[in-house]
């Protein structure tokens, strides 16, 4: 079970405003491409512990997020890269456009879902397929994105011109490992 840290009701929003207020004054945001700096697109897991900006340093502007439960590639993911894509062909007609990194991580809170009863009751709340649920679990993540990556690179939405390459991130050490090597 995940525990819930004890002690006086958070702030909630009101100190990310304070925050957003004193980044608004650095003028760090004045400027920033619509294209990303390092023509860097990450996919990973919604887990608060699994945040690209921190683990991987980026900066404003220096890559695409998408992040869903798991980091897994789904229907809705490919449609986003390829939305993201039309846009960056227009500017950039030819040659390589992003790396995609697909980053599955240890201890992730989907294996809840290879577990019968937590499905079950999840399948019944929102209406998903159960098999389908099943296929979302992060057990193993060195396998799991693995299937991710092939499953992009086996998209026909997805551009040749866009390099895929899959890696774990451990939530105890702090590091990323890669598991499969950019293919461009
Ligand atoms: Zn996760």
């Amino acid at each position: 079970m995940i525990e819930l840290q004890d002690g006086p009701a958070p702030a909630r929003f009101a100190a990310a405003l304070e925050r957003n207020r004193a980044f608004a004054a650095s003028g760090r945001h004045e400027g920033a491409p619509i294209l990303p700096n390092l023509r860097l697109f990450v996919i990973t897991c919604i887990d608060p512990r699994v945040d690209p900006t921190h683990f991987l340093g980026l900066r404003l502007s220096d890559a695409v997020v998408i992040r869903n439960a798991g980091g897994r590639v789904t229907s809705e993911v490919i449609a986003d890269v390829a939305f993201i894509t039309q846009i960056a062909e227009a500017a950039v007609p030819e040659g390589p456009l992003f790396e995609l990194a697909v980053i599955h991580h240890t201890q992730c809170g989907t294996v809840a879902l290879a577990d019968e009863g937590y499905r079950r009751r999840f399948a019944q709340r929102t209406g998903a397929e159960e098999a389908w649920l099943r296929d979302k679990a992060v057990v193993d993540p060195t396998s799991t994105v693995a299937l991710d990556v092939d499953r992009l690179r086996r998209s026909p939405a997805i551009s040749p011109r866009i390099a895929v390459s899959g890696h774990v991130y451990d939530v105890v050490s702090g590091l990323v490992e890669t598991v499969v090597k950019s293919d461009r």
